[in-house]
């Protein structure tokens, strides 16, 4: 998956301003946020999409969210409030073929945005 954005974020290949990596995944700030605080969760091995699933991911899935959970509280929106969001394929307006959590707050968001 050489040619996978993420893949090469994840790698380090391509710079990004990394807050989080373990074993499982790679959060790294949105180059283009639409919130205060934006961040990608992302798996470190390449799973286009959610559509893209199977049931051996169910752990590593859970893991994107306790993740995220931690890093709300280290960027001080836990008690604000947060959005978690995955799109899916393109009506979702999924740009980037490597699934990613993206973790938004910092400010009152509407529903549903965009
Ligand atoms: P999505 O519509 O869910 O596929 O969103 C893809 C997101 O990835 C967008 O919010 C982009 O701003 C973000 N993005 C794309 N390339 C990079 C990059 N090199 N570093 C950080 N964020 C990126
Ligand atoms: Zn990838």
């Amino acid at each position: 998956m050489t040619e996978c954005v993420f893949c090469k974020i994840v790698s380090g290949e391509i710079p990004s301003e990394g807050v989080y990596k373990d074993e499982l995944v790679t959060a790294f700030r949105d180059i283009n946020p639409a919130a205060p605080t934006h961040i990608l969760i992302v798996p470190n091995k390449h799973i286009a999409a959610v559509s893209e699933l199977s049931e051996e991911d169910e752990q590593l899935m859970g893991h994107l969210f306790t993740v995220a959970q931690k890093l709300a509280v280290k960027e001080g929106i836990s008690q604000s409030g947060y959005r978690l969001i995955i799109n899916n394929g393109p009506d979702a307006n999924q740009v980037v073929f490597h699934l990613h959590l993206h973790l938004l707050g910092g400010q009152k968001m509407r529903y549903p945005m965009g």
